[in-house]
């Protein structure tokens, strides 16, 4: 037994309960013991049965006298039972669990914890937590689920805390002792960290709420030490290998590509311009990592080293995530770069194989997998980096040599997730917008008032060459489209055209349809030819209509305030007043106060940062990219532990050879926590 045991080897898991804890993603021991309890009951105080007073929250221990099914007027049965200790005695009722007088056997003794109340005339404790104490372990803290701190999971998929707690705990006693620390001594001596055995036994049954916390530190601890420690192995990995192809810096054309432009770049394009430059200048391969809001201006930086790679007669793959997009892409970047004399191509998925001869070749993601279109590759460009991952990545390698790297996010990921999930790359942010954009109004609309935003939608773009967008959310939480969700989408299009915009043109557009209908539908909306596109949130990010300036977003509760300000980013991208209305199907005042924050904040980082405060990490994203990295314990606020990872990862790295039960760990677990789905 160790802890890649099968979880079915577990005494009284079958193949109904396997099933379910495989969906949880329990697999083996190890993956049991890392479901955390969410947090603690406090039965821990332990009374005398004689001094239990009406409204407590008690447990007592004590001998069953006697139990019985008795019958309601109604026909329901409930249960009493009558406990004794040396101090008293008292009932104890449940309802509806029959059973119990087969479980619950006179002159045993029992635990019970839970309130104490009146029942009629007497005081009873009403449906307690029970537990039959055996002989010899009558310390209270061997109890599960009485009498103690007891752990309550998260209830998914029916597996009930008091299930899991029945089959974590056995494990506490012969197995889990038995577990040797995996993180060096140094580190954990010097951040006062519970021994792996000990945190394993604590986060799940602490004898009081300061075990529980030092356990939860420790594991906080672990989970950002290992993510850390896996970024900088890749960035390791990554160095290794040689450049392709080195560049040269051609100042003077670099200075005609910028005065080529229609516009003149912000600064902090500027600085984007420069880091990437002197990255590109080295004889080590860049990787890194440009993030920029919806509209800051990224590509026309991927021009620029796309530009010098073609100065050195290399040639560049830029991918995007959609078809859509890597269309997109082909016309501005051939409308930058085909008057300096790059070629610049396409490559769909409905095309023959060779391309043939191009300097820049554009495609979606699958390009990585083209490689036999490339002679000479010195510079690879990926648009949406989050969907990209560690493996494709691997792809680039030939014969131990890879290009240059650029990927790019309007992700607004907050710096300090940046270090830690990807400090194997280096980061230049634009965090300034081109001069000229109108802030996007944008309005939380009331239940109340949707007919009146409907018919101000209506006369905002009647007539007129303005179009809106209308989002719906995606049904599941899922990071894919199911049927279910298209359904609704469609059913919601067909509502709006019939009963609500008959005077409209109204498209759909979701991600099941074939990309040719996709396209046809994006150019009829791109020509005017469609008022009001309703779409679920898989369109595209970048997406560029220009006459498009309402953005309405349904059941907005359900998105990441990021996401949500990605969204509307797709609004007003020439420069008009462009429109914001955020819908909600069930206001609570804490989602009305979240949103609330889009109609004051313009800036997606600062967006992302309050998200990482109110929901967590996993919710940045909202439902689209949902579980794009889940933490199991630690939190991205905490700052001075990703600090304190950083440092030990840097330095332990250096070493990591002498460490082998902490690389076992580190190839297992670190690129699932980044890369999940
Ligand atoms: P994103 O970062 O979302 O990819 P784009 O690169 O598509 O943004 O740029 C959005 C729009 O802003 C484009 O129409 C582009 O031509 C324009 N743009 C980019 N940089 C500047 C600038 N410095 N000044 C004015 N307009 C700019
Ligand atoms: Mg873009």
């Amino acid at each position: 037994m160790d802890l890649t045991t099968p979880i079915e080897s577990l005494p009284l898991v079958g193949p109904a309960y396997t099933k379910k804890l495989s969906k949880l993603n329990i697999k083996t021991f190890e993956d049991l013991l890392y479901h955390f309890p969410f947090r603690y009951v406090d039965y821990s105080l332990i009374s005398p049965i004689g001094r239990i007073q009406a409204g407590e929250i008690v447990s007592i221990q004590g001998k069953i006298i006697s139990i019985k099914n008795e019958y309601t007027r109604q026909g329901k049965k409930i249960q009493k039972a009558v406990v004794a200790d040396a101090s008293g005695e008292i009932q104890a009722v449940w309802f509806n669990q029959p059973f119990l007088v087969k479980i619950i056997i006179p002159g045993q003794t029992i635990g019970l914890s839970g309130k104490a109340d009146w029942f009629g005339p007497n005081l009873v404790l009403v449906s307690p937590e029970y537990e039959i104490i055996k002989e010899g372990l009558r310390e209270k803290k061997e109890t599960v689920h009485t009498g103690r701190l007891v752990p309550i999971y998260h209830e998914t998929y029916s597996l009930s805390s008091k299930w899991l707690r029945s089959r974590i705990a056995p494990l506490m006693k012969k197995f889990v002792p038995g577990l040797k620390e995996f993180l060096p001594v140094k580190i954990s001596k010097k951040y006062k960290l519970v021994k792996f055995n000990q945190a394993l036994q604590k986060i799940h049954f602490p004898a009081n709420q300061k075990e529980a916390q030092e356990a939860r530190k420790r594991f906080a601890f672990e989970e950002f030490f290992l993510l850390q420690l896996a970024a900088l192995q890749r960035k390791k990995a990554w160095q290794k290998y040689q450049l392709a192809y080195k560049f040269y810096l051609d100042q003077e054309k670099i200075l005609e590509f910028t005065n080529s432009l229609p516009f003149t770049l912000t600064q902090a394009q500027k600085k984007a311009f420069r880091e990437i430059f002197t990255d590109l200048e080295k004889d080590k391969p860049m990787n890194r990592l440009l993030e920029g809001d919806v509209g800051s201006g990224k590509t026309v930086v991927a021009a620029a080293a796309i530009y010098l790679a073609f100065l050195n007669k290399n040639q560049a793959a830029l991918m995007a995530p959609t078809q859509i997009l890597a269309n997109q892409h082909y016309q501005t970047l051939s409308q930058i770069l085909s008057p300096l004399g790059v070629k610049v191509a396409l490559l769909t998925a409905s095309q023959k194989k060779t391309v043939g001869n191009f300097d820049c070749l554009i495609g979606t993601h699958a390009l990585i997998y083209q490689r036999a279109q490339f002679k000479q590759l010195g510079l690879v460009v990926i648009d949406e980096q989050h969907r990209f991952g560690v493996e494709q990545r691997g792809k680039l390698i030939k014969k131990n040599k890879v290009p240059h790297l650029l990927t790019m996010t309007a992700t607004p990921i907050p710096r300090t997730v940046a270090l830690t999930l990807y400090g194997d790359l280096d980061l230049s942010v634009l965090d300034e917008m081109p001069p000229g954009r109108q802030k996007i109004k944008t309005w939380v609309v009331p239940p109340y008032k949707r007919a009146a935003a409907y018919q101000w939608l209506r006369e905002q773009i009647k007539d007129k060459e303005d179009q809106a967008f209308i989002v719906c959310p995606l049904i599941e939480e899922s990071a894919h489209e199911t049927m279910q969700s298209v359904k609704a989408v469609t059913s919601e299009k067909e509502r709006l055209a019939k009963e609500v915009f008959p005077d409209l043109r109204i498209g759909l557009l979701h991600g099941r349809l074939k990309s040719k209908e996709k396209d046809k539908v994006f150019e009829k909306f791109r020509q005017g030819k469609i008022d009001i596109l309703v779409s679920t949130p898989v369109v595209e990010v970048g997406i560029d209509i220009p006459t498009a300036i309402i953005m309405l977003v349904e059941a907005a509760e359900r998105f990441g305030l990021a996401q949500l300000h990605q969204l509307r980013g797709r609004v007003g991208r020439s420069g008009q007043q462009a429109y914001c209305l955020l819908f909600s199907a069930t206001p609570s005042e804490k989602s009305l106060k979240r949103l609330k924050a889009l109609e004051r904040i313009t800036t997606g980082s600062e967006l992302a940062e309050i998200d990482l405060k109110l929901r967590g990490p996993g919710e940045i994203y909202g439902t689209q990219q949902h579980g794009f990295f889940n933490l199991r314990v630690a939190s991205f606020s905490d700052l001075k532990m990703i600090k304190e990872t950083r440092q030990a990862a840097e330095k332990i790295i250096k070493e990591i050879k002498y460490y082998p039960s902490l690389q076992a760990r580190l190839k297992k677990d670190t690129i699932k926590a980044v890369e999940p789905n």
